[in-house]
């Protein structure tokens, strides 16, 4: 078992910010400012000589690289999903705390985020296990990448006036939680993975020019699948990176009639998130997972093998209360404990018990 990994990362001030009150501290748990940061502090609203503190695996202060982050949190998963674990990292925070940025990032090599640098990995470990087993091993990857926007879901790979307007199924398949129909494309270098990439994002982008600023108020979803088959095995695993609706309280924002009907549907799944995870922490027997699309998904602390968290973080005071509730949930989201379930091998040989049904099938068998 293992703790779901919380990490926070403080963007840096924006143009229009830098007059503003840095509020959010990154410091170091024995005050040595060579060592690494642990712990966010934040003023208590309603008293500014107080201070609220929260600890963290690890804290990204604003001068943070996106080849930081990455290389420290997200690269050392790529080992654990080739051994067979699926992993997922996600982001969390309110609308404009960087998580669009650290999750995807921008279009210089620089400021490429989680995902890209990622797949630029996964890649490379592709090859290299071609070379290493002589051709022996073969990896194929694939991705779909869908979106949940007020509790449905939608392929990415749809133009946003061909979705069907309720959205794709969702249902469990072996103790995980499969979206119906959504397309799922191989993508065997890099190149080909950031072309489908950009075109879904263009998907994404589109409705949000229609749908007002729609994009953070969904959450989109990538998973990409990795199937490593020699002559006698096929192992598969996955990796899903998250990038959720801001976490806003958008009540207090915003009464436009139609808006508050999206924004009561998001705050639906981040609130029963915050549930599941209120729930999970107190290690009660009843976690209302199936009360959201994407709970379901998530399904944090049952089958998600590795997880980490990126808590995004803006650090002016315009951002304060929200900022002390992303704080506290992201504080109950630590104390959650994975267990990490290596995805099972299947057999080609027919001689053994599960080749005749799993095998051609490409779907994941967790241990119990
Ligand atoms: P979110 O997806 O959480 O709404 P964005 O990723 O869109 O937020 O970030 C909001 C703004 O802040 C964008 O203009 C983005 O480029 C900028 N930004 C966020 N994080 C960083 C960072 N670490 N370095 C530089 N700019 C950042
Ligand atoms: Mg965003």
């Amino acid at each position: 078992m293992s703790s779901v990994r919380v990490v926070a990362r403080i963007r840096p001030l924006l143009k229009n910010e830098i007059d503003k009150d840095t509020i959010v501290a990154a410091e170091s748990p024995d005050g040595e400012e060579t060592s690494n940061p642990t712990i966010v502090r934040i003023p208590n609203p309603k008293n500014d000589a107080e201070s609220f503190s929260f600890q963290f695996n690890s804290v990204y202060e604003q001068e943070a690289t996106q080849q930081q982050l990455f290389e420290s949190e997200v690269s050392p998963l790529v080992k654990h999903l080739f051994n067979g674990f699926d992993v997922c990292v996600f982001a969390y925070g309110c609308t404009g705390t960087g998580k669009t940025h650290t999750m995807r990032g921008g279009k210089s090599l620089a400021d490429r985020g989680v995902i890209p640098r990622l797949l630029s990995n996964v890649y490379r470990k592709c090859r290299k296990i071609e070379k290493d087993t002589a051709g022996a091993t073969q990896v194929e990857v694939a991705m779909s990448y869908y979106e949940i926007y007020c509790d449905r879901v939608y392929d990415l790979f749809e133009a946003p006036d061909k979705r069907t307007p309720s959205g794709l199924p969702i249902r469990d398949n072996n103790g995980k939680t499969v979206v119906v129909g959504l397309t799922e494309k191989p993508c065997s270098t890099l190149k080909e993975f950031e072309h489908l990439y950009d075109q879904a994002n263009i998907n994404r982008s589109t409705s949000a020019t229609k749908l007002n600023a729609h994009s953070s108020r969904s959450h989109a979803i990538l998973c990409v699948k990795i199937t490593q088959t020699t002559e006698d095995t096929v192992r598969v695993s996955r990796v899903s990176a998250i990038d959720l609706a801001g976490s806003e309280d958008n009540r207090r924002t915003d009464n436009n009639k139609e808006r508050l009907v999206e924004s009561s549907a998001i705050n639906k799944s981040l609130f029963v998130l915050a549930q599941c995870v209120e729930a999970i922490s107190k290690k009660q027997s009843r976690i209302p997972y199936r009360e959201s699309k994407m709970t379901r998904i998530l399904s944090l602390g049952q089958n998600n093998g590795l997880t980490v968290m990126i808590l995004n973080l803006a650090p002016v005071r315009s951002y304060h209360l929200d900022t002390l509730s992303s704080l506290n949930f992201a504080n109950r989201t630590k104390k959650i404990e994975v267990s990490e379930v290596e995805n099972e091998t299947v057999y080609r040989n027919v001689a053994k018990p599960l080749a005749a049904t799993t095998h051609f099938s490409g779907t994941n068998i967790t241990r119990q």
